[in-house]
């Protein structure tokens, strides 16, 4: 066979136990590695690119792929934008089933248009980027390379163990190593890195259609208080449908997972209409998924995307915060890393931001991932931005993640969120009726 296990974009080191020199090791050839890869490497840092999967075009099968707004500027600046929009990814807008009726976030007439990622499908969107990072120079992408183990020196990490495609072990060292191999981070856990779980209360299902129109041609998601559901049009015609019930009814969905996911498919006001359409994917699920939160560094260690903070599936924000984390990692410590600066406190630096940034959201979707009825406050601004098209704007910049949980719930959008809903409260024509069969 001829040499498929890697396209390093330099010679192929052999097969021995040698200690190879880097500036950064990265774990993980997904999306936050393969991020931070290409952006620091654009600052000059010398990385090996790490991924225990030969095939290069390999992608993580259990996603929804809807990439929010907020990591629109990070598409951006690693030139990704032109492929995507050529590979048929499709630019994200949605409307939300509640019991107040649909919030459809819409542009301000004669303003701007809303920010915008993409609803792409890890098939095409993993080896776009995997491929990206091989072709960067400085970037040395070693596929079926597993980190085993990490290397100390004078109490910090220091390099990576690796099994290699041939069954070898080498030794990688580095002034950093990244972490970027997803929940259950390897790296994390050798370097006996903590964590924290949050439960999930939902269980989730999922299946690509093809043939299945939803109204407006945009994504939706109902909020079905404590379930929930959302599909997604994706590039090349396929549509994501996914559905995440309270724990309670899992025994019941298992008997007949086929059935139970139709059923409930079915029952969702305004369903997508499966029953013509063709379902070209299994049905595949988890059925326990906690949120997880990690310190994002340590001595020689930074953690990025899902091995730092594991978020709830339900928002579809794990694929944003991969790659906002890995650019957050590259500007913070590629002089350090490069040898130019003081590595401890650049790596400070990435962590304060990531905790500034990423905790708040984490807060709040470890609450809401109890399986609840929404709270008061939510009551509050969920039935304004059904009611109020300034209201659903400010919904729509949290749910992209352009703003935080305290933007947010900030006092003027809370007032405001108040004096909409005390205006339709005493304006009957203004009520909306009640969809049948719509919950409580
Ligand atoms: C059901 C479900 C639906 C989701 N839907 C969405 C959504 O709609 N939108 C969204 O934004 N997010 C979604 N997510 C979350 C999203 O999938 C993740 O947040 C995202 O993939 C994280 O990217 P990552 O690069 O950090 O990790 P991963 O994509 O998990 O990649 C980790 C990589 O590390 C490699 N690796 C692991 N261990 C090692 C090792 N020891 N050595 C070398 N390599 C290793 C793996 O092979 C893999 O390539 C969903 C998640 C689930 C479970």
């Amino acid at each position: 066979m001829t040499e498929p296990e890697t396209t390093a974009s330099g010679p192929q080191p052999d097969d021995t136990r040698t200690a190879d020199r880097y500036d950064v090791v990265i774990a993980g050839a997904s999306l936050a590695g393969c991020a931070a890869a290409i952006l620091l490497a654009r600052r000059g840092v010398r990385v090996a690119l790490l991924e225990r999967r030969s095939d290069p075009e390999a992608y993580k099968v259990l996603c929804t792929h809807a990439i929010t707004a907020c990591a629109y500027p990070v598409l951006d600046e690693l030139g990704l934008v032109p492929a995507l929009e050529k590979a048929g990814a499709v630019r994200n807008e949605a409307r939300w089933y509640t019991r107040w009726g649909w919030i459809e976030p819409k542009a301000a007439p004669g303003g701007p248009e809303l920010p915008y990622a993409y609803n792409v499908r890890r098939s095409t969107l993993d080896p776009l980027i995997r491929s990206h990072a091989a072709r960067t120079p400085g970037v040395e992408l070693l596929l079926g390379h597993k980190v085993t183990g990490l290397l100390q020196e004078g109490g910090r990490t220091a390099g990576v163990r690796v099994t290699t495609p041939g069954g070898g072990e080498r030794e990688l060292r580095a002034r950093l190593v990244v972490g970027a191999d997803g929940k259950d981070s390897a790296v994390a856990g050798y370097a006996g890195i903590p964590v924290r779980r949050h439960e999930n209360a939902r269980f989730g299902y999922l299946a690509h259609y093809r043939n299945l129109p939803l109204p407006g041609g945009v994504g939706q998601a109902w909020f079905l208080e404590p379930d929930m559901a959302y599909s997604f049009p994706n590039d090349d015609g396929v549509t994501v449908l996914a559905v995440l019930p309270d724990k309670k009814h899992l025994p019941a969905f298992r008997e007949d997972l086929e059935g139970s996911f139709e059923a409930f498919v079915r029952a969702l006001p305004e369903a997508p209409p499966i029953d013509s359409a063709e379902r070209v994917s299994k049905i595949i699920g988890t059925v326990d998924y906690p949120l997880l939160t990690r310190e994002p560094t340590a001595p020689g260690i930074a953690l990025v995307g899902d091995a730092a903070l594991t978020g709830d599936p339900l928002w579809g924000v794990g694929c944003g915060w991969a790659l906002q984390t890995a650019h957050w990692l590259a500007g913070a410590v590629a002089p350090a890393a490069a040898g130019r600066g003081d590595l401890d406190r650049s790596l400070a630096a990435y962590a304060r931001t990531h905790r500034r940034r990423l905790r708040p959201h984490q807060q709040l979707a470890a609450d809401f991932a109890r399986s609840r009825p929404f709270n008061p406050v939510e009551r509050l601004m969920f039935a304004a931005a059904a009611r109020d098209e300034g209201a659903a704007r400010h919904m729509y910049l949290f749910a992209s993640r352009l703003i935080g949980p305290l933007g947010f719930l900030n006092p003027v959008a809370v007032a405001k969120a108040a004096a909409v809903n005390l205006r339709h409260r005493f304006s009957p024509a203004g009520r909306p009726a009640r969809p049948a069969g719509s919950p409580g």
